[in-house]
């Protein structure tokens, strides 16, 4: 159910209703627009009498919502969701495009400053790199943990980058919330309903990316677990599903790009490295899915893939990452975008 408020509701009314519902032993969730504020209902098994609803100060109507997904459905939030960071001119979601840029793991110190400080100069606005990494071989190289989210804390400091970083279970959860800006919650755990629920419960933006066989009913559903605990900002990340096609790692599924944008408010980028596994389908599969609409993209940059310790394949070299952003920022003002270079920290004042 969606209580849907005037336009000139007071705040004071928003709030009554909040309470009204939270009686009814429900969870009430506002969710601001730019006319009206919607508040979604959730906890509830069947209908809710919204007589007594709709006789409450300020509000307009009470609607049912028939998707399975309430707070990530365009039903209850008409607006594209943009999730802004602090003190920055950073966003995701909006006019501009958001792009992430790294190695798929930080290996040591030296490493990861190399990229980050080449991707800065290339003008990517958010740094990747895995501190906890989910490997297929439990021999694999798993992440250098704590030690990797304090080299990702300098590089934001050094050169202004913002932080994404995965967490792959309830305590890495906890570590990577403390040290990033965005926590990525990656293919394997797209369904690890209890990590969701931990990740809705703080309040941090949420990088969800789809599962290695997800539905887009299933992919939406996740992003539901996350929001149902409070946490309204995810943002979506296609990063190619298991397909018979031996020719790429995964099959970049960049038909769910207009899907989702038709379903959900919320932003969707796109992983093309993940997406093809392969180094020289990266830049068309980026520019394409830019293309297509997408917030962003996602892209593992490495200066030595061949010594990478994991995605080595698959990752592009700095020059090729400047070449992707040149070649984006021009296909940007085609579907209405802009590629921002750089970002901007505002510097307190006093
Ligand atoms: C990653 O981004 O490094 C990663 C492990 O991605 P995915 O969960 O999409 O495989
Ligand atoms: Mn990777």
């Amino acid at each position: 159910m969606l209580v849907v408020m005037k336009a000139q509701a007071t705040p004071e009314e928003i709030q009554a209703v909040c309470e009204h519902i939270e009686q009814l032993g429900f969870r009430a969730h506002p969710l601001p627009g730019a006319q009206r504020t919607a508040i979604g209902i959730t906890g509830n098994q069947g209908e809710v009498d919204r007589g007594n609803l709709e006789a409450l100060s300020g509000v307009a109507e009470v609607i049912r919502v028939s998707k399975p997904y309430k707070l990530a459905s365009r039903d209850v939030k008409e607006e594209d969701t943009v999730i802004r960071f602090a003190g920055t001119d950073a966003a995701i979601g909006g006019r501009d495009l958001a792009i992430i840029a790294g190695p798929c793991a930080i290996e040591n110190r030296d490493q990861a400053f190399a990229i980050a400080e080449q991707v800065a100069a290339a003008g990517a606005q958010f740094f990747r790199g895995g501190a906890y990494k989910p490997r297929t071989s439990p021999y694999a190289f798993q992440g250098l943990g704590v030690e990797a989210l304090r080299i990702m804390a300098d590089i934001r400091f050094r050169y202004g980058l913002r932080i994404v970083t995965e967490a792959i279970d309830n305590e890495s959860l906890d570590r990577v919330a403390e040290y990033a800006d965005v926590i990525q919650i990656g293919a394997r755990n797209m369904q690890n309903f209890s990590l969701l629920k931990r990740a809705g419960k703080l309040r941090k933006p949420v990088l969800l990316k789809r599962g290695l066989s997800a539905t887009l009913d299933e992919f939406l559903m996740a992003a539901e677990y996350i929001m149902s605990e409070g946490n309204y900002e995810v943002i979506l990340c296609e990063r190619g599903v298991r397909t018979f096609a031996d020719h790429a790692r995964n099959t970049l599924d960049l038909s769910i790009v207009p899907a989702v944008q038709r379903l959900s408010h919320l932003p969707i980028l796109v992983d093309p490295s993940h997406g093809t596994g392969r180094r020289d389908s990266v830049l068309p599969m980026a520019r394409a899915a830019v293309a297509t609409g997408a917030d962003g993209v996602l892209v593992e940059v490495h200066h030595q893939p061949d010594k990478a310790l994991s995605d080595g394949p698959q990752s592009i070299y700095p020059d090729q990452f400047v070449r992707m952003m040149d070649e984006i920022e021009q296909i940007a003002p085609v579907v209405g975008r802009h590629l921002p270079r750089g970002i901007h920290i505002e510097i307190a004042a006093g």
